[in-house]
């Protein structure tokens, strides 16, 4: 054992990077099998992690990321910052399905309260396929964990040996190693080739110590629902979240902020209902804007947040105050 390597926890939640197909060739009915392999298993099949690190790592769940929300990402971001308290360990790796990957990134990029290096990896082919991503991402994650220089710079993920940042990374596309991509900011970074972290850029944004978001103790959040607009939407999914009683809406309308007339009307009705609602847009990148009428109606906008990340930040802001100008000004520095 060398005392000078750094020491990484690995906390394991299923996903594709531990999935166990029937055959070399199955790349689709793995996930409908629901078979996981241990974090264990999977660090036997690249013990050149132990060349990195020294590696501890617990499964806290065992699941397809589809059945990841709110319950998973309060127990994974209160064992992340117990870890992290832990002044024996210096990064956390979390390994996790891709279906939500950027969900549970971008809620412990705000919910976690640690400058040490946070990453999320998961897999697009799992260990049983040929081509495999699962040892190399896994890998690439305990060496982004394991580089001093990655602290600070909030929740991170790794797949294809790109660095992103939990806030603007997405999951482009159904199929293909490289489907995570930051929006249209930028990646920050590679875990290269030839075995170097190399970074070029860090996110703005308030994260991790800077929020004033706190988790510890919960084991519920507040209940947002997101409702998806097309060309003739109407008010019937908005009406279903108003008798719900949600605690929160998000409408993801088209391009800078513009919605079918019935749609837009149902939300402004849920405004006056007393729940908050965060106009968000289809769109693929870019921001939704403010404008007088709606600001007039009492909307929050969501700046350039996708629709599934600006429902995270409003279960957050929620948990706080219910003021629309407070949340407002999440959404501003967030
Ligand atoms: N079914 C997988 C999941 O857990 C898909 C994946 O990991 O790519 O999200």
């Amino acid at each position: 054992m060398n005392a000078s390597k750094p020491s990484i926890a690995i906390v394991a939640t299923g996903g594709s990077i531990a999935g166990v197909g029937p055959d070399r060739m199955d790349f689709i009915l793995y996930p409908e099998l629901g078979e996981h392999i241990t974090i264990e298993q999977s660090l036997q099949r690249i013990p050149e992690a132990n060349d990195i690190a020294h590696i501890s790592s617990e499964d806290l769940v065992s699941v397809g990321s589809t059945a990841i929300g709110p319950e998973e990402w309060l127990s994974l971001a209160q064992r992340i910052n117990e870890l992290a308290q832990d002044n024996s360990i210096d990064g956390v790796v979390v390994t996790h399905g891709t279906a939500t990957l950027e969900e549970t990134a971008y809620f412990l990029h705000l919910t976690v309260k640690s400058g040490k290096p946070v990453v999320v990896t998961g897999a697009m082919r799992p260990p049983t396929a040929l081509g495999t991503d699962a040892d190399l991402n896994l890998l690439d994650a305990i060496r982004v964990a394991a580089c001093p220089r990655t602290g600070g710079l909030g929740v991170l993920t790794i797949l294809n040996n790109e660095i992103q940042s939990a806030r603007d990374v997405v999951k482009t596309n159904t199929f293909r190693v490289e489907t995570f991509k930051p929006n249209e900011l930028g990646f920050l970074g590679y875990a290269d080739s030839d075995g170097e972290v190399v970074l070029y850029r860090a996110p703005l944004r308030k994260h991790t110590m800077e929020t004033e978001f706190d988790v510890t103790g919960k084991d519920t959040l507040p209940r947002v629902d997101i409702v998806y607009c097309h060309a003739g939407s109407d008010a019937l999914l908005i009406d279903a979240v108003r008798s719900n009683k949600s605690d929160g809406l998000v409408l993801a309308g088209f391009g800078g902020g513009s919605f079918p007339p019935k749609a837009i009307e149902a939300a402004a009705e849920a405004v006056k209902e007393g729940i908050p609602v965060v106009l968000a847009s289809r769109s693929i990148a870019g921001r939704v804007v403010m404008t007088p009428r709606k600001a007039e109606q009492g909307f929050i906008v969501s700046d350039n947040l996708q629709p599934q990340k600006a429902r995270i930040l409003l279960m957050l802001g929620l948990t706080l105050t219910n003021s629309r100008d407070e949340i407002q000004r999440m959404f501003s520095e967030y």
